[in-house]
């Protein structure tokens, strides 16, 4: 089987794990998890990506850096946001293998032997599947099935359900993603485009433990219209046929008035009818003009080239870009 994954004979293990404001889980999460990678008998480091807390999560990390040095610290200038930071981790690992993980301590430690397992029998990217969404309300879990069926059917790319950015990736695999340019960066969505040999495992999400989650309900939406956007032009299209289909109703319409008038004269002043079709067409055109804005925003952002990320300072990573 020569296209398979060949794991070198002394593997190193990256674990990337994006911070925000996440003081209070920095030790548990240290202790867990080191002990955890200890136990794998082989190389590992472990990628702490500082996305501009506000409290003394970077405090910690450099204190954790400074007892073992395996465990790395990248510093942002501010805060980037999950998808940024974690981009940023992969681009700062080192690894054969890179699994990024969440702070709060969700992600269980536990599954990364697992994904090894899965790893040396040659897959290159080994995503884990939620059993159950912990921690979230009625609301939430039903929006998320919902932006799953649209993703599903409008998207170029299937998203594996219930998979999220807890997976190990090849080096290959990290490679192909530290080259891609764009700036929106919906991160399951690049995932799961980038293809590769994938499998998933299951997992059970623990409850978050200290602090609570950094996504309310809009900015939950906004990230989801923005995975949707970013990997399709569906909401674009759309709007020709409906359009057309309107148009066509609109015509045989005419032709019901035109015939109506002829026969019957004229009964009463259409006045509702007229204001009726005046509202849906107005409001359908700013629809319209609504997602044409946001596709040419998401141009007019990428087209302006800034970095990423911005990094003020690393510790323990040698040759950073
Ligand atoms: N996070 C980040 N930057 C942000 C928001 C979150 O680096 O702007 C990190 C956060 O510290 C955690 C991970 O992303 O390690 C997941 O965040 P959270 O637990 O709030 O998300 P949820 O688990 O609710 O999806
Ligand atoms: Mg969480």
């Amino acid at each position: 089987m020569s296209d398979m994954t060949q794991v070198p004979p002394s593997p190193l293990l990256s674990i990337v794990v994006p911070f925000y404001n996440e003081g209070p889980n920095v030790e548990a999460l240290f202790v867990k998890l080191t002990a955890m990678l200890d136990r794998l008998g082989m190389a590992w480091e472990v990628v702490c990506v500082n996305d501009g807390s506000r409290d003394d999560t970077l405090a910690r990390l450099l204190a954790a850096h400074a007892a073992d040095g395996r465990i790395k610290v990248v510093d942002l200038s501010r805060n980037f946001g999950k998808e940024l930071a974690l981009s940023c981790g992969l681009a700062h690992s080192k690894g054969d293998a890179v699994i990024p993980m969440d702070a709060d301590l969700q992600h269980p430690p536990e599954a990364i032997q697992m994904m090894l397992e899965k790893w040396r029998e040659g897959f290159d990217v080994v995503y884990a599947v939620r059993h159950a969404r912990v921690g979230q309300g009625l609301a939430s879990r039903l929006f998320a099935k919902a932006f799953y069926w649209v993703f599903e059917n409008l998207a170029e790319v299937p998203l594996p359900r219930e998979a999220g950015d807890f997976r190990l990736m090849d080096r290959k695999v990290v490679d192909v993603i530290n080259r891609m340019p764009e700036r929106s960066r919906f991160m399951k969505g690049i995932f799961a485009w980038v293809g590769f040999r994938q499998t998933g495992i299951p997992y059970e999400q623990g409850e978050r433990m200290a602090g609570g989650t950094k996504w309310g309900f809009l900015k939950l939406f906004s990230f989801a219209l923005d995975g949707l956007t970013s990997f399709s032009t569906f909401p674009l299209r759309v709007w020709s046929y409906i359009g057309g289909a309107i148009a066509g109703l609109a015509f045989f319409y005419i032709v019901f008035r035109v015939i109506r008038t002829l026969l019957f004269g004229v009964d009463i002043p259409g006045y509702e009818s007229i204001l009726i079709i005046m509202l849906f067409l107005g409001g359908m055109q700013l629809l319209t003009l609504g997602i044409l804005g946001d596709y040419i925003g998401r141009v007019f952002n990428e087209v302006k080239g800034r970095p990423l990320w911005i990094v003020r300072s690393t510790h323990g990573i040698e040759d950073s870009e």
